[in-house]
């Protein structure tokens, strides 16, 4: 088992067996190694490891073998070359951060990003002298004209949070590449289930691994997939020295999540499309954003792009924000929480909550409205997920 090329394998093979090289115990179920650090047969054992001419663990913030069994596992998933954990998904944008950019360099990020990733490169790259353009995702036009000589790389996430928009990871890959920089792509609201950016030319794909690849709300963590190149000369330099490893704990949690991740996302999507039809017809809902509709703007590069449209829904009430939160406050199943991918369905107010720190016309201009309200669909049975929403409805 051991030396199988889980690379002739389907994803939901590899999600369920790549990365796991069994010890002499023969365990069938992967083993967290719960341990800082390694013992050495002899010294000279020793300096030949610290230096990388034998390789082999010497501390558990630079390898740890349950670790790298998460990190193998999903590097497969993704197609991508090498993949190392990380302790949070913002931990992996950082580490992206710092391992490529210097003082003089530029960013071009998508506008519909996760709010604490603007922050990152607004509030703190910033402070190290690189500079950041905030750009429309779906408008290639300015996306080209953000490009700078200096800029390092493209950052996006599709779909975006919480309008769900798509964008051509094709086209700005090539984009990306006529201008000599990297494209990166946070695929956590796709997962390689749904997307594989690297088939689309992206060359960093990262992930938070709390929402979906968890999957049932327990641990915080993150990741960063690229060519064995930059992983090896930017990555994981700063991972060992800036130290926001991921512990086996987690890992061991989000193997097992890896492992049902392709049956849940179809349940997600499945659910998730019902009740976005569902709503459409609703007289209170002014508009469904969902990229399985007919009515979403994106909808045929959605179908080209992804293998199904997500497990995010969300929808505009005509009555504004006093309508959104009566609805919020009227469920009783659903959580109000901003967190997404559980298996437990959650209602969120983006306005007031994951965006509310932006000022009314930053916020205006993202197209985020009052009356905005989003779900991340759950596996509960999708009449009882109505059931409950038409309380407030
Ligand atoms: C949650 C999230 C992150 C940050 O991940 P953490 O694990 O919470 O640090 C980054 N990107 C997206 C799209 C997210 O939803």
């Amino acid at each position: 088992m051991n030396d199988i090329n889980w690379n002739d394998y389907s994803l939901e093979t590899q999600a369920i067996r790549a990365g796991h090289k069994r010890t002499h115990e023969d365990e069938h179920s992967i083993p967290i190694f719960a341990t800082s650090s390694y013992v050495f047969k002899s010294a000279e054992e020793a300096a030949l490891r610290f230096t990388g001419q034998k390789p082999g663990n010497i501390y558990s913030r630079f390898t740890n073998p349950t670790v790298n069994a998460f990190q193998e596992r999903l590097a497969f998933m993704e197609k991508g070359e090498r993949c190392l954990a990380f302790a949070s998904g913002m931990a992996a944008i950082m580490a992206v951060g710092m391992g490529l950019l210097k003082a003089g360099d530029h960013v071009v990020c998508s506008r519909g990003v996760f709010g604490n990733t603007v922050l990152m490169f607004q509030n703190y790259f910033s402070k190290f002298g690189v500079t950041t353009d905030f750009v429309d995702l779906i408008d290639g036009a300015a996306w080209e004209s953000a490009i700078k000589p200096n800029t390092r790389f493209l950052f996006l996430e599709t779909p975006s949070n919480p309008l769900i928009e798509i964008a051509n990871i094709e086209l700005l890959a090539k984009l990306a590449h006529k201008h000599n920089c990297l494209l990166i792509v946070d695929n956590c609201f796709c997962t390689p289930v749904l997307q594989k950016p690297f088939e689309s030319g992206a060359d960093i794909v990262i992930h938070s691994a709390t929402k979906y690849i968890d999957g049932q709300g327990r641990c915080v963590g993150g990741a960063v997939i690229a060519s064995e190149e930059i992983i090896e000369k930017y990555i994981y330099p700063y991972l060992r020295t800036g130290g926001a490893t991921m512990s086996p704990f987690n890992a061991w949690v989000f193997l097992s999540g890896l492992e049902t991740l392709s049956i849940r996302m179809k349940a997600h999507c499945d659910n998730a499309f019902e009740l976005a039809k569902w709503l459409e017809q609703q007289p209170a809902v002014a508009k469904v954003h969902y990229p399985g509709l007919q009515s979403h703007a994106q909808h045929e590069l959605a179908k080209r792009q992804q293998s199904h449209f997500g497990g995010i829904v969300s929808f505009e009430l005509k009555g504004g924000k006093e309508q959104a939160w009566k609805l919020i406050d009227a469920t009783e199943m659903l959580s109000i929480t901003a967190n997404l991918g559980d298996v437990k369905t959650t209602i969120t107010h983006p306005a007031t909550t994951t965006h509310g720190r932006l000022t009314p016309e930053v916020r205006a201009a993202a197209g985020i409205k009052d009356g905005l309200v989003r779900i991340s669909v759950g596996l509960e049975q999708v009449d009882d997920i109505k059931k409950d929403l038409l309380k407030g409805l």
